[in-house]
């Protein structure tokens, strides 16, 4: 069987279509340089597009305690795994 594939050459490579990715590829995008995206999926099959509740964010604006250190542990901090994981 004879393999079959394309090459694209691109600045930068930006791996997942989320909206991490997307804003990532868009910035690239607006500084000038050539941008691929890669997605294991359907292209914008992410968790970005089961959002429905706005987007969260801790502004500490009602109690000062509410800061986006504690967003960060509670949600992401707690929840991995490999605790180097939240820090990259
Ligand atoms: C059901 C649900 C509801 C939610 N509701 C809210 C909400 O109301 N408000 C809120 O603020 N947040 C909400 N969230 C959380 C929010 O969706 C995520 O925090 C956010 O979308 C993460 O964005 P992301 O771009 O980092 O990741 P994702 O949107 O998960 O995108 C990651 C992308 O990377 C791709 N990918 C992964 N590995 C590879 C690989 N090896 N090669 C290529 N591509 C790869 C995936 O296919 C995917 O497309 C919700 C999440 C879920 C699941």
């Amino acid at each position: 069987m004879t393999e079959w594939y394309e090459v694209h050459e691109h600045d930068v490579l930006v791996i997942g279509d989320g909206g991490a990715g997307l804003r990532a590829a868009i910035a690239a995008a607006e500084a000038g340089v050539s941008v691929g995206v890669v997605c294991k999926s359907l292209l914008g099959k992410a968790h970005t597009v089961m959002a429905e509740g706005g987007i969260a964010a801790a502004l500490g604006n009602l109690d000062p305690k509410d800061n986006w250190e504690v967003h960060f542990d509670d949600t992401i901090a707690r929840r991995s795994a490999d605790q180097r994981l939240p820090h990259v």
